[in-house]
């Protein structure tokens, strides 16, 4: 277990990661939250820490009325009474690959969360090649993104959707 002020936050990530799955879409404020990433350039794709940082040691250092998911990228613990939990997947990469393009030629990011990302155990290259382009608060008139984060919707509709869309 991750205890705060204590083990490395990326010596953390090995250390839980024979016990949990890291969600690298996560919760800003769970008490194990790392940073993940900082949301950057006109188009807000992720730029990934090098190392893996507390949540707790900047949130108090952004304005209190700035989400902190607008600016960071944050990984938590995937728990069990998640939405997009079926079993031990996450349906959530599903929807993603299913939805997204990756980025032609697009590498892997160099990512600290890699050895207990659920994303890289169940999806592999393919989710992470569609991670950096991911905002864990989307705009309410993104479409698609709302669909994405619909558990309800299956990679399938989504694939339906695309297509309609590009005929
Ligand atoms: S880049 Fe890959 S390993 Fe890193 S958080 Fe994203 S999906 Fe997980």
């Amino acid at each position: 277990m991750l205890t705060r002020g204590h083990a490395r936050p990326d010596a953390a990530v090995a250390e839980a990661d024979t016990r949990t799955s890291w969600c690298p879409s996560g919760a800003a404020h769970a008490p194990e939250s790392l940073v993940l990433g900082v949301r950057s350039g006109l188009d807000g794709q992720v730029t990934y820490l090098a190392d893996a940082v507390p949540a707790a040691a900047v949130l108090d250092q952004i304005p209190e009325d700035i989400e902190p998911r607008r600016i960071l990228r944050f990984a938590s613990h995937c728990v069990t009474d998640c939405a997009n939990r079926r079993g031990g997947d996450c349906t959530l990469v599903e929807r993603v690959v299913a939805a997204y393009p990756a980025p032609a030629g697009g590498a892997v990011p160099r990512c600290h969360l890699r050895a207990g990302c659920q994303w890289w155990a169940q999806a592999g290259v393919e989710g992470c090649r569609r991670c950096p382009a991911l905002a864990t608060r989307h705009p309410a008139d993104d479409e698609l993104a709302s669909l994405v984060a619909d558990p309800d919707v299956t990679p399938e509709q989504l694939a339906a959707w695309t297509a309609a869309r590009r005929d």
